[in-house]
C-alpha cells in the first residue's frame, strides 16, 4: 500500500500550543518500516509536556511531534526487515537504543544513554499518519488482538515491568498506591503473575471503582484528613496482613512514605510514580525491615510479555480505554486528558483516516 500525501502530525510548539500540521511523509532506513498509524493513546507525560513544556527533566526547545503509545500498521520495508511483512499490524515500542553500550550489551537496554525515544524531547514522537521505526521495536500482534490494545502494550508494559522487577509470584500480597492508569496496569500484571492480594489506594472514588471492576480484592480511599499511620493500619486491617511488595504509582511523597512503612520484613518497594527529586522516606525502617527499594524506568523486554497476557486472555485491557478521538480531533482528546472531564482512563486517537466508530 503506498501511502497518501497526507501525513498530518500533532506537532506540540510550547505551553498549550498543539498544532495539526502536515509533515513529509518519511522514508524508512534499511533496518525501518513505514508505519501507517493506527492508535495512539495520551499518556500523563503527553499532558505535562503540553500544559508546562516540559516532564522532569526533559523540556521541548522545538516544536515536537507528540505521542509514544502506539499501533501501527506495515506498509513499506527497509531492505534488510526480515521480523515484519507488509501488512502486519505491530505496538510499536517506542525507546529505540544503540544496542552497543555496556548497558545495551548487558540487556538492560532502556538504561542505554543513547537511547531514541518517540515524543521525549528532542525526539518526535508518532501522532501522525505516517512514522518509520527501527523493525526490531515494533512486535507482531496476533490476529486476535486489536489495534487498540497494540496501542495499550506500552502502558501495560510498565506495570509488566514493576511486577517484574518485584518477582511478583504467586501468593504475593500487595499495596498499590495510586489508581490512575499506571497503576492500574500494575495491577492487571499482578494479579496475572500470581498475586493473591491486592488493596490499591486513590483519592478518588471513581478511580476505585474501576481498579474493583478490574480485579482489586481492596480499595482505600484516602481522605485529607488522615495521617499516614492510619493508611498504614487500613492497608494491614484490609489484608490481614503485611504487604510483602508495595508499588507506588503516584509519585506523591506521603504515598511513598505509606508504602515503605506498610511493607512487611524482607519486602520489596517499587517506585513507579515519578515525582519531586528528593523526598523525605523512613529509610531506617526499610533498613531494619530489610526491605529493597527498587526503581523502575519504563520497561525492557516486557512487550512480548504484554502481548502474551492479552493475546492469552489472562489480562482484559478493553476497560481502560474510555475515548475515543481522530487525529483531526487531537486538540479536543488533549483537552479531556488535560481536563479529566467525562473522568478518562486511556484516550485514544485514531490516526488511520478509515478508522470508524464502532
Ligand atoms: P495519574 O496522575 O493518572 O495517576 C495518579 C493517581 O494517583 C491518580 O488517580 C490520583 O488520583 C492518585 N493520587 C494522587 N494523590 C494520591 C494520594 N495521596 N493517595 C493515593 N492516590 C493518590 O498518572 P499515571 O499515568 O497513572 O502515572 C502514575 C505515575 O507514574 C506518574 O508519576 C507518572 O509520571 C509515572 N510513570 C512512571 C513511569 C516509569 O517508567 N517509572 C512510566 C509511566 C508513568
Ligand atoms: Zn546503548
Amino acid at each position: 500500500m503506498a501511502p497518501t500525501k497526507d501525513n498530518l502530525s500533532a506537532v506540540l510548539y510550547g505551553i498549550n500550543d498543539l498544532r495539526l500540521e502536515q509533515r513529509p511523509i518519511p522514508v524508512p532506513k534499511d533496518n525501518q518500516v513505514l508505519l501507517q498509524m493506527e492508535v495512539v493513546g495520551i499518556c500523563g507525560s503527553d499532558v505535562h509536556y503540553l500544559v508546562s513544556g516540559r516532564c522532569g527533566p526533559f523540556v521541548v526547545e522545538k516544536p515536537m511531534v507528540i505521542g509514544h503509545e502506539a499501533s501501527g500498521t506495515v506498509i513499506q520495508l527497509g531492505k534488510d526487515v526480515k521480523n515484519l511483512k507488509l501488512g502486519d499490524r505491530v505496538a510499536i515500542e517506542p525507546g529505540v537504543p544503540c544496542r552497543l553500550c555496556h548497558y545495551c550489551k548487558t540487556g538492560i537496554y532502556h538504561l542505554c544513554k543513547d537511547l531514541f525515544f518517540c515524543a521525549t524531547p528532542p525526539d518526535d514522537g508518532n501522532l501522525s499518519r505516517y512514522y518509520v521505526h527501527d523493525a526490531d521495536f515494533c512486535w507482531k500482534l496476533p490476529d486476535n488482538m486489536s489495534l487498540e490494545e497494540g496501542a495499550i502494550m506500552e502502558p501495560l508494559s510498565v506495570g509488566v515491568h514493576a511486577c517484574k522487577r518485584a518477582n511478583i509470584k504467586i501468593g504475593d500480597v500487595c499495596l498499590i498506591t495510586g489508581a490512575g492508569p499506571i497503576g492500574l496496569v500494575t495491577l492487571l500484571s499482578a494479579k496475572a503473575m500470581g498475586a493473591s492480594k491486592i488493596v490499591i489506594t486513590d483519592v478518588l472514588d471513581v478511580k476505585l471503582k474501576m481498579a474493583k471492576q478490574l480485579g482489586a480484592d481492596y480499595t482505600l480511599k484516602i481522605e485529607k484528613n488522615m495521617t499516614e499511620e492510619q493508611i498504614v493500619k487500613k492497608v494491614h486491617e484490609l489484608l490481614g496482613q503485611e504487604p510483602n511488595v508495595s508499588f507506588d504509582c503516584t509519585g506523591v511523597e506521603s504515598c511513598v512514605r505509606v508504602c515503605v512503612s506498610s511493607t512487611g520484613l524482607a519486602g520489596v518497594v517499587v517506585l513507579v510514580g515519578l515525582g519531586k527529586i528528593e523526598m523525605t522516606l523512613p529509610l531506617t525502617n526499610a533498613l531494619i525491615k530489610e526491605v529493597d527499594v527498587r526503581g523502575v524506568f519504563r520497561y525492557c523486554n516486557d512487550y512480548p510479555t504484554s502481548i502474551e497476557m492479552v493475546s492469552s486472555g489472562r489480562v482484559n485491557v478493553k476497560p481502560l480505554v474510555t475515548h475515543h478521538y481522530t487525529l483531526e480531533d487531537s486538540l479536543k482528546a488533549f483537552h479531556t486528558a488535560k481536563t479529566q472531564e467525562g473522568d478518562p482512563i486511556k484516550v485514544l486517537i485514531h490516526a488511520n483516516p478509515n478508522w470508524k466508530p464502532s
